[in-house]
C-alpha cells in the first residue's frame, strides 16, 4: 500500500494533485493533471510560509494545510500524543492534564482521529480486496453506551494467521442475564433504541463485506463460537459466495484453576486471535475497563475509538511485543514494509468523497449512529473540515 512517510507539513515542494473542496469537479480527480495556480503564502505562529494555491476549475483557494490531518488545528502537535494516550489506557481528562490542553480538545481530536482511522482502514481494505485467503475469526466484543441498560456488541473480524483486524460493526441489543424487578422498570422507562438488526444484522453486514475481501475461488472459512445469530446470518439469501462456519461453542468450565477439557482447549486455540484482540481492547482502552467511570457515552464515539485502536493494532503495534522482530499484522498482509510510527499514520489527510467506504463505516464517519438519550446528537457535517 502506498502511504507516504513524510508528514505533508514538512514537505517543501508540495504540489496538490486534486482540489480539496467538496463539490468541485476536480475534487474526485483520480489521475494526474490537476490545474492550479500558486496563490502566495500565509504564516502562523507555529509555521512560516505555508503555500497557498488556487483551483482553476472552481477558482477557490486553499493551502497545503488543507491536505494535512491537522487542518484547522491550533495545536497540531497534539495529534500524535492524543492518539498514543487513547490506546495507552488514558481517559480524556488524564490526557488533557498530561498535555496541558482542555479536555474538550482531547474529545474533539479523538473524533477526528477516529474519522481518519475509518478512512485509512477503508483505504487498506481496498488494497487487499480479493486477496485474503486466510480463515477469519469472528466474535462480538461486549460493551455498552452510557448505561448498562443500553448494551451493544461489536462484531470483530480478525485474520487467523495475520491477526489483522478486518472489520468492526456495532450490534445494539437488549439487556441480558439476571435482571431485578427495579432494573426492569428502569429499562422499560428508557427511550427505545434502534437495533439495526442486533447480532444477526451486524454479522450479516460483516459477512456481506467479507465476500469482496476474500479471493474469488473457494469457500470462505469463518471461525466462530456457537452463537445462534451467526447461523441465522449465514442463511441470508443475499450472500453470493459459499461460506463455511466452523463452530467452537464455549464448553462448561470448572472453577478457576481447574484443568481445561479437550473441547475447551480446542475452542481457545481456534479463537485465540480474536480473544487476544478483545483482551488488548479491554487492557488498552480506558473506556473498556471493567467498572470504570470513563465508560463511553455514545455508541458512535465509542466506535471511532475502536477504529483508532484497530488501526493501531494493524499498523503500529507489533503482533507480539515480546518478539521484537515480529512485525505488524499489516506487514503480514503485505500492506506495509515496516512498522509505522504514529507520525506516519497521520502523514496525509483522507477525504471521504475520495475514499470508497463500507456503508456502516460511512454512517459512523458522519456520526449518523445516534443515541436516544441525547436530545441533540451532534453530527459530523462541517462544510470544509469534513
Ligand atoms: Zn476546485
Amino acid at each position: 500500500m502506498h502511504w507516504p512517510g513524510t508528514a505533508i507539513e514538512h514537505l517543501s515542494g508540495f504540489q496538490p494533485s486534486f482540489c480539496p473542496r467538496r463539490g468541485c469537479p476536480e475534487h474526485v480527480r483520480p489521475a494526474p493533471g490537476f490545474r492550479f495556480e500558486r496563490h502566495g503564502f500565509y504564516s502562523t505562529r507555529r509555521r512560516r510560509r505555508i503555500p497557498r494555491f488556487r483551483c482553476l476549475a472552481c477558482r477557490r483557494s486553499f493551502s497545503r494545510q488543507s491536505f494535512a490531518v491537522s487542518y484547522y488545528s491550533k495545536r497540531p502537535e497534539l495529534l500524535v500524543p492524543i492518539a498514543a494516550g487513547l490506546v495507552g489506557g488514558s481517559a480524556h481528562r488524564q490526557i488533557a492534564r498530561t498535555l496541558g490542553c482542555a479536555p474538550s480538545t482531547v474529545t474533539r481530536n479523538a473524533a477526528r482521529l477516529g474519522r481518519h482511522a475509518i478512512l485509512l482502514l477503508a483505504t487498506a481494505r481496498r488494497e487487499i480486496e480479493g486477496r485474503v485467503d486466510e480463515p477469519l475469526v469472528l466474535d462480538h466484543f461486549e460493551t455498552f453506551e452510557f448505561t448498562q441498560d443500553y448494551p451493544f456488541g461489536v462484531a470483530t473480524l480478525v485474520g487467523s494467521q495475520s491477526w489483522y483486524v478486518y472489520d468492526l460493526d456495532p450490534a445494539p441489543h437488549g439487556r441480558s442475564g439476571h435482571i431485578t424487578e427495579s432494573q426492569l422498570r428502569r429499562v422499560r422507562a428508557r427511550p427505545p433504541r434502534r437495533g439495526h438488526g442486533g447480532y444477526v444484522g451486524s454479522t450479516r453486514r460483516v459477512l456481506q463485506r467479507v465476500q469482496d475481501l476474500t479471493s474469488r475461488d473457494g469457500t470462505i472459512r469463518i471461525i466462530g463460537d456457537g452463537h445462534a445469530a451467526y447461523d441465522q446470518a449465514l442463511r441470508d439469501p443475499s450472500l453470493r459466495r459459499p461460506l463455511r462456519l466452523e463452530r467452537y461453542p464455549n464448553p462448561p468450565r470448572g472453577p478457576k484453576g481447574s484443568p481445561r477439557s479437550e473441547a475447551a482447549r480446542r475452542r481457545d486455540e481456534r479463537l485465540f486471535p480474536v480473544d487476544l484482540l478483545h483482551k488488548i481492547l479491554r487492557h488498552s482502552l480506558a473506556h473498556q475497563r471493567r467498572e470504570t467511570i470513563a465508560f463511553g457515552r455514545r455508541l458512535n464515539a465509542l466506535m471511532e475509538r475502536f477504529f483508532l485502536a484497530a488501526l493501531w493494532r494493524n499498523f503500529v503495534k507489533r503482533r507480539s511485543e515480546r518478539a521484537a522482530r515480529s512485525g505488524t499484522p499489516a506487514m503480514r498482509l503485505g500492506l506495509a514494509r515496516e512498522r509505522w510510527p504514529w507520525s506516519r499514520v497521520f502523514s496525509r489527510r483522507l477525504f471521504p468523497a475520495r475514499t470508497p467506504t463500507p456503508p456502516t463505516w460511512a454512517r459512523l464517519y458522519r456520526r449518523l449512529w445516534t443515541s436516544p438519550l441525547y436530545p441533540n446528537n451532534s453530527r459530523h457535517e462541517l462544510k470544509l473540515a469534513f
